[in-house]
């Protein structure tokens, strides 16, 4: 089997040729269809989160391990079915859920495999999909996608996921409140999608560049501001008419976290999804004054990808615009990415 891999941080992918594996156990082997090029892929490549202050928090300190196979928003078909694997067929197209947890812990017992502290995420700890195969250890994370395109369903398993999750955090207040979308790329115009689906009472969307808030504005958004401007956080409450209960942070920068922070009503709650970086001080008596909750969320668990899946099918969810390319292609693709010059989400097709 072929792969393009990060064979070190900050260099190109590397074509590695591999004997393709054979599954063992409850393991599934898949035959890759469609994988998505994340923004995470660039912090993987890039081998580093920036914490803020100068300080880095490096990858391989988390147990991330070269060479590395990146890619986590797979949909492949499958191809060879390990002799204790139940559910799937050979042929089935299906999406791999690549936030797998040990299966073992408290944590991935209850349902949370996203949060288990010894995780084996495909693209990230263990091989993933930017390949023609790929191996997944068991068939409960496989999902149907029915009559969806592959390229269209890839992206689901990232970043619907993280926008689905981000929702589901808030709560039933969607239903009545405004919301603040700070940023308007690939998630945020998810996240619009979504919350319409969700029947939601809509989003005032925030980010800096005049095409994405235009999109924004075309996707449904109640408003669109410009994060740039020096009253931005009077605008969003002008346009929410008042404080707002809920911001999500799809950029996770320290103007984006203060802003969505400046935003809030008491009571309000600002979910940072975005990893950019940097940091920000906040006065404590701010939190039990304004009753404020800050909250990260980390993609979603494998209940509420079968959730969202089910809410695209239901609610015929509009795709975000694709873009495919060959396997080949892989490494062009990030380093675009990664120059801000890709609308949408790029899939690779191999
Ligand atoms: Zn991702
Ligand atoms: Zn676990």
């Amino acid at each position: 089997m072929r792969s393009y891999d990060v064979a070190e941080c900050g260099s190109p992918l590397k074509l590695f040729e591999r004997p393709t594996p054979k599954p063992e156990g409850a393991a599934v082997l898949l035959r890759v269809l469609a994988a998505g090029v994340c923004h995470s892929d660039i912090h993987i490549w890039e081998g580093y989160y920036d914490i803020g202050g100068g300080k880095k928090l490096k990858l391989t300190d988390r147990g991330v391990a070269l060479p590395l196979t990146m890619g986590h928003e797979t949909v492949g078909e499958v191809v060879a079915i390990g002799p204790e694997a139940e559910g799937v067929r050979v042929g089935d197209k299906r999406l791999v859920f690549p936030w797998i947890g040990c299966a073992d812990c408290a944590v991935c017992r209850r349902g949370e495999e996203q949060l288990c502290l010894a995780p084996r995420f495909l693209g990230v700890f263990r091989a993933g999909g930017y390949a023609d195969h790929i191996l997944v250890p068991h068939a409960r994370y496989l999902l149907d996608i029915g009559t969806m395109p592959p390229a269209q369903a890839a992206p689901y398993a990232c970043s619907g996921l993280t926008a689905y999750g981000a929702l589901k955090r808030i709560g039933a207040v969607l239903k009545e409140e405004p919301l603040v979308i700070l940023g308007a790329g690939g998630l945020g115009l998810m996240c619009l999608n979504l919350l319409k689906a969700m029947r939601g009472r809509g989003a005032i969307v925030v980010d800096t560049d005049a095409g994405k808030r235009e999109a924004a504005m075309a996707a449904g958004a109640l408003a669109a501001v410009d994060g740039g401007a020096a009253d931005a956080a009077a605008q969003v409450k002008k346009a929410a008419g008042g404080g707002v209960w809920a911001a999500i942070d799809f950029v996770g920068a320290t103007s984006t976290a203060r802003l969505a922070v400046d935003t809030l009503t008491k009571g309000g709650k600002v979910i940072v999804v975005g990893l950019f970086g940097g940091d920000i001080t906040l006065p404590l008596p701010f939190l039990p004054l304004r009753a404020m909750t800050i909250q990260g969320s980390y993609v979603g668990s494998l209940a509420e990808m079968r959730e969202l899946l089910d809410l695209v099918h239901r609610a015929h969810v509009p795709s975000i615009p694709i873009t495919t390319r060959p396997l080949d292609a892989a490494d062009a693709t990030l380093q675009e990415l990664r120059a801000g010059k890709l609308v949408g989400r790029a899939v690779l097709t191999p």
